[in-house]
């Protein structure tokens, strides 16, 4: 996989790839390899619905005292410490709590 490839791009790609399939069906001897391109879809398809709610729920979740959630438009940030639950990888909003709330402690204890 290229590594520069995001995973919106990597969606796209493979699911072009099924519609060609299924339009335009391959000779016998790329059979095989379709079948398996499909389950590729497919499992993908399932893993980025799971991304999602987990996603969501990790959104929902995250609203607590010094945290205030904006989700218009079917947004789902943290107006304070600017976490993006639709885009920003897992590494970055760890990242992003984690800055928040070391700062926050370092507040409350004067420093
Ligand atoms: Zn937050």
């Amino acid at each position: 996989m290229d590594e520069g490839m995001t995973h919106d791009a990597l969606v796209a790609v493979i699911n072009t790839a099924a519609h060609l399939i299924r339009h335009y069906q391959p000779p016998c001897q790329n059979r095989k390899l379709a079948d398996k391109l499909m389950v590729a879809a497919d499992a993908l398809a399932a893993a980025t619905a799971e991304n999602e709610a987990l996603r969501e729920l990790l959104f929902l979740t995250h609203a607590s005292e010094g945290h205030y959630l904006y989700g218009d438009d079917g947004e789902m940030q943290c107006n304070a410490c600017g976490c993006d639950f639709k885009r920003d990888s897992p590494q970055q909003l760890n990242e992003k709590i984690t800055r928040y709330s070391m700062a926050a402690l370092a507040k409350e204890s004067g420093r």
